[in-house]
């Protein structure tokens, strides 16, 4: 039961993208990981435990091999960012009455309904003035105390709402920070200066976003489900640390490496996003330090294997016919090998075949999700990064329930059973 306690916490510490990579950073820190900087010179000996932060929102951690550059690499992907608000700048905005509420801007493909009635709070980081005008100070500020909420039109008002109620991500989802405010102008700036205690001229900009504060926990009979915000895909973020981690003893002729990028809501196509070159990068500069040419960082890319770890859809009991009829991952059925015949996915009979193996050899059950043909599926990192690094791979994830809603489920079974595959993989 340890891993959902420790999954609990991972998602409980990490509300928004910035918050999740300073999360994973902690936990390597205290197993050994040293910080590389990508604008310092390095030095890497076999063994060594080194992590890289990108923009503060994806972090690469990796223990070197045995010394040999063309061995090849064992990587987990998975993304640290979740669909959510984002404040906009200048947001405060009074309303008649005196209420105040804030410019919000959608990010990503949140389930809009579920962030309505509920005790919000703000996080992520703030840019700070300092001595360079080129390097801002960064900051992460996090809010405990929830703050705001979405007020939902009471059903008097719109006797339909429940037969479908199109939502207007400008008009209807703007959240109530004050019932009665004498300076609205400068809310937020005020509120960051409080909470960094920090002067408010040295507020140059910041990236904040809205976040619910109820705590992740189980549900069940058996307490077999977990329910919490970001489960996609902060989950498999917690799953690829933790095997890393407990492998941090075994030596291995290949590099493993946790790569966590940003903005996969997005379409990754940031410098931390999946879409740049900084994992192919990170590799080279590994593959340099043992000593190799450009011709045994080709072969280590041969001799490499990814899993690209994304939770997938569960067979949801309410909907049944939207699965595949012969693929049905359920939850608690074990994580999901994702197949799609237009290649949306990077999984083959080759790299599906290796996952099996290893879920084989870890004793856990493994899945499949395919879409039901007449439904699009969504993407996720495996392809995209295939497109910056030749890699043979696989995408995976946990099955769960309503994806992208401000509260996911999966099963507690499906996680320990992830990171047993995910530890045997780097055990290799
Ligand atoms: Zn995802």
């Amino acid at each position: 039961m340890n891993h959902i306690k420790d999954l609990c916490a991972f998602l409980d510490a990490s509300p928004v993208n910035f918050w999740a990579v300073d999360t994973a950073k902690n936990l390597l820190e205290n197993q050994g990981f040293r910080r590389l900087d990508m604008s310092a010179g390095w030095t890497l000996a076999p063994g060594d435990k080194r992590y890289v932060v990108q923009n503060g929102s994806a972090i690469f951690a990796f223990i070197v091999g045995d010394g040999n550059p063309s061995a090849g690499f064992n990587i987990i992907s998975a993304h640290s960012d979740s669909p959510g608000f984002r404040i906009k700048p200048a947001s405060e905005i009074p309303c008649e009455g005196g209420a105040v509420k804030l410019n919000t801007e959608v990010y990503g493909g949140p389930i809009l309904y579920t962030w309505f009635d509920r005790p919000l709070s703000v996080a992520g980081r703030v840019a700070l003035r300092s001595e360079n005008p080129l390097r801002p100070r960064m900051e992460l500020m996090r809010i405990e105390r929830p703050l705001l909420t979405i007020p939902h039109l009471a059903i008097h008002f719109n006797r339909a709402v429940n037969e479908g109620n199109p939502l207007s991500k400008q008009k209807d989802m703007l959240p109530v920070i004050a019932l009665d405010c004498p300076k609205p102008k400068g809310l937020i700036r005020s509120l960051i200066s409080e909470n960094l205690d920090v002067d408010p001229d040295d507020i140059l900009d910041y990236d904040l976003s809205l976040y619910d504060t109820e705590r992740a926990g189980t549900v069940g009979l058996e307490d077999e489900m977990i329910c919490s915000g970001r489960i996609d895909d902060l989950s498999m973020v917690h799953a690829a640390i933790t095997a890393l981690i407990d492998n941090v003893d075994k030596d291995s002729g290949y590099t493993r490496v946790a790569a966590i990028f940003d903005n996969e809501e997005t379409g990754s196509g940031t410098k931390q996003g999946a879409g740049s070159p900084i994992l192919e990068h990170i590799l080279r500069r590994i593959t340099g330090c043992l000593g190799g040419t450009e011709q045994d960082f080709m072969r280590a890319v041969a001799n490499s294997f990814m899993i690209s770890a994304d939770n997938a859809h569960g067979l949801h009991p309410n909907y049944v016919e939207k699965q595949d009829p012969t693929n049905h991952p359920v939850l608690g059925g074990g994580p999901c090998v994702k197949i799609n015949a237009n290649c949306k996915y990077m999984t083959d009979a080759d790299s599906a075949a290796v996952f099996r193996s290893l879920c084989e050899m870890a004793g856990v059950p493994c899945q499949y999700f395919v879409n039901h043909s007449d439904v699009a599926g969504g993407s996720t990192l495996g392809n995209i990064l295939t497109s910056q690094i030749p890699l043979r791979g696989v995408d995976m994830g946990a099955p769960l329930w309503a994806m992208h809603s401000v509260r996911e489920t999966a099963s507690t079974m499906d996680h320990i059973a992830t990171i047993a595959a995910f530890s045997t993989f780097f055990s290799l």
